[in-house]
């Protein structure tokens, strides 16, 4: 058996249904591309072995083996949604994170038990994917979290961090895995209790679906506490933004109404300290 734990965590994901792709490398603060200039260091796919980055990840075992042999010093990355079943939130203790987090657990309730991996300067929590696409929206939710979820990878249990530290999966070796929970409703844009729920005639996907979620996002907002605002703004702005991508409700919708100037001036009403007014 191969001595590089590398190659041995990349065949442990495959092994589990999970696509890899080697990532570069990082080694005293150099990402092992050789640009200076990296601005992703120790973290973006090798392009002579996956040409088309995430697109390349496999569960493969000759693909993978060939890979660590030609670059043994590559980070194993996760492909995350549907390749995988798996999708991830990541949480940037550097950013906030862990306390944006708190305050959607306060609001929403606290977070299944799911497997996570500490990482560089933070977590990665690993849900069940759904056949519900979430997104890749790096701070969108809130500063410090981002979902990775169809099309978008993260580095897997056993890669390196530029930092030094092995991203480990947090319950540890000699305990039993424990199965991917399905993401809560707020990550993925479902309602998220009965006094949310949309009428019969809402579509999931369709126009009513959209409108009902924008009056569901204000009645939310007016509910929630002056201190939690900040967080729950990003969250509304984040699930509408989901909306107007699939253009359910066009972007005009949003814009131009009355609730979202409102938002605005919450906005900035938070970021100056103030007291908070929607009315
Ligand atoms: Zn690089």
């Amino acid at each position: 058996m191969s001595q590089n734990l590398l190659l041995q965590a990349a065949l442990a994901h495959a092994r589990h249904g999970r696509a890899v792709l080697p990532v570069y490398w990082s080694r005293d603060r150099r990402c092992g591309c050789g640009r200076t200039e990296c601005a992703s260091p120790g973290k973006h796919p090798v392009p002579a072995l996956a040409p088309r980055g995430v697109k390349n990840a496999t569960t493969s075992e000759v693909v993978i083996r060939a890979w660590w042999a030609y670059a043994p010093l590559a980070n194993p990355a996760i492909a995350t949604g549907e390749a995988s079943g798996v999708t991830v939130l990541d949480v940037d203790g550097d950013r906030g994170g862990f306390d944006a987090l708190d305050e959607l657990e306060h609001e929403f309730g606290a977070l299944p038990s799911t497997p996570r991996v500490v990482t560089g300067r933070g977590e990665h929590v690993y849900f069940q994917f759904t056949s519900v696409h979430v997104k890749n929206t790096a701070g969108k939710l809130a500063t410090g979290l981002d979902v990775r979820c169809c099309g978008g990878y993260v580095l897997g249990a056993g890669a390196v961090h530029p930092t030094g530290r092995i991203y480990a999966w947090k319950h540890g070796l000699g305990t039993e895995p424990i199965a991917f929970a399905p993401p809560p409703a707020w990550l993925i844009g479902r309602p998220a209790n009965p006094r949310q729920q949309l009428s019969t005639q809402a579509r999931p996907g369709g126009k009513g679906y959209a409108s009902a979620a924008l009056a569901s996002e204000e009645r939310e907002l007016l509910g929630t506490p002056v201190g939690q605002r900040n967080t729950r703004l990003n969250l509304a702005a984040f699930r509408l933004a989901r909306f107007v991508a699939t253009e359910a409700l066009a972007s005009g919708d949003v814009r131009q109404s009355c609730w979202t100037s409102r938002l605005a001036s919450a906005f900035h009403n938070v970021k100056r300290r103030r007291p908070f007014r929607v009315a």
